[in-house]
């Protein structure tokens, strides 16, 4: 079948001299992985090689879910150049890119996440964008999207509630990836595989959480560290497998 659709770059890999293999998130029909013959010919019908997170629209042609399909024509609307010419935005696009191929499966159809994924880039681009801010609040979002949600107004062991705010949790708090989310005092000494959150971490998901309900999250570049620490902590947990990109963001990770 022959399909037209916006789409976002988010893996190449180099196959001969003249041709690319392209993985795509496209808006309606989630990843797809393309053969992209010619592309890196200078007169090719793509425009030249296609780069990490073009955007533009896509006609491929493809068989079935998971086999090798066909890019026909690649027409680049937006190139990110703003964000190409910062180390950390470069990064933090580079990190939703890994994020969104991590896990989203192919085939799988995300139009809320490509919606998503093209804000983030777009505010990248921007001049007064923070990556460490935007990524945090990336992450967060795409955790919705892929049902990986944590839960951090309650305990995951005891359902105990925590009220809103850090203050419940007197700076003290810990996580649990299988759990999914946060726990108490009370409860910690009992579960395994928990990690210690800062007070700025906690502050940065209650800020993050606040910024669905409308508020502005203003979050510091300390919070904002804290949390894509985590976020991607729980990511590579469930995963189960390594990332490349967030020790670029974070830094080494228990810093
Ligand atoms: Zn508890």
């Amino acid at each position: 079948m022959r399909y037209r659709e916006p789409a976002i770059c988010l893996r190449t890999v180099d196959y001969s001299e003249t041709s690319q293999v392209v993985h795509f998130l496209t808006r309606d029909e989630g990843i797809v992985h393309l053969m992209a013959k010619g592309t890196k010919r200078p007169k090719s019908k793509a425009g030249g090689a296609i780069d990490l997170t073009s955007e533009g629209e896509l006609v491929f042609i493809s068989k079935a879910i998971g086999a090798m399909g066909t890019l026909v024509e690649f027409t680049e609307s937006v190139s990110h150049l703003g964000l190409r010419k910062d180390r950390a935005k470069l990064f933090g696009a580079m990190f939703m890119l890994e994020l969104v191929s991590a896990t989203v499966l192919e085939g799988d159809p995300h139009p809320d996440l490509f919606a998503l994924i093209h804000n983030g880039l777009a505010r990248l681009d921007e001049e007064d964008s923070n990556a460490m801010a935007v990524t945090a609040y990336f992450q967060w979002r795409l955790l919705r999207h892929v049902g990986l949600s944590i839960r951090i107004d309650q305990c995951v062991s005891c359902d105990g509630d925590l009220g809103a705010g850090q203050s419940a949790w007197a700076g003290e708090a810990y996580f649990n990836s299988s759990l999914g989310g946060l726990i108490c005092r009370d409860c910690e000494a009992s579960v395994a595989d928990k990690k210690r959150i800062s007070p700025e971490t906690l502050a940065g998901l209650d800020a993050l959480l606040a910024a669905e309900s409308g508020r502005p999250a203003n979050l510091t570049e300390t919070q904002a560290r804290g949390v894509n620490r985590l976020l991607s902590y729980h990511i590579q947990q469930h995963i189960g497998k390594p990332l490349h990109m967030p020790r670029h963001i974070t830094g080494p990770p228990g810093k």
